[in-house]
């Protein structure tokens, strides 16, 4: 039986590692995550002026070699690399997946929020 993936663009902030994966694998049919990480992913994709090309190689392998078909982007409280309040992470964690979306059509793209609780809970 082969590895089912997924692939998560999250802050670089180990307080919210496990808490997303937990989350991801109890609610999607996934055996692992590949986790990209910057400081405040959110507020970096959705920067224009941040130049995608690393991330995007990343999510090139994430894709190609393990197959992943399901892109989550992750803020969080609290967030020291992008320290906004939790409005503006949800406009910028929508804004990164409109972005990401452009670029890999194959795949749905899921925005998630971590709570002060460390809950985890989808941005629509
Ligand atoms: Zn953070």
């Amino acid at each position: 039986m082969k590895h089912k993936f997924a692939t998560c663009l999250n802050c670089m902030d180990g307080r919210v590692q496990l808490p997303v994966i937990q989350w991801i694998k109890e609610n999607y049919d996934v055996d692992y995550i590949d986790m990209i990480t910057e400081a405040g992913m959110d507020g970096v994709l959705a920067n224009k002026r941040f130049k995608l090309k690393n991330i995007l190689k990343k999510i090139g392998i994430s894709i190609g070699k393990h197959k992943s078909r399901i892109i989550f982007i992750v803020g969080h409280y609290d967030c020291s690399g992008n320290s906004v309040d939790e409005k503006t992470h949800k406009i910028h964690i929508l804004k990164a997946v409109q972005r990401i979306k452009s670029f890999t059509s194959s795949c749905q793209i899921i925005g998630l929020w971590v709570t002060r609780e460390f809950l985890v809970e989808i941005v629509e």
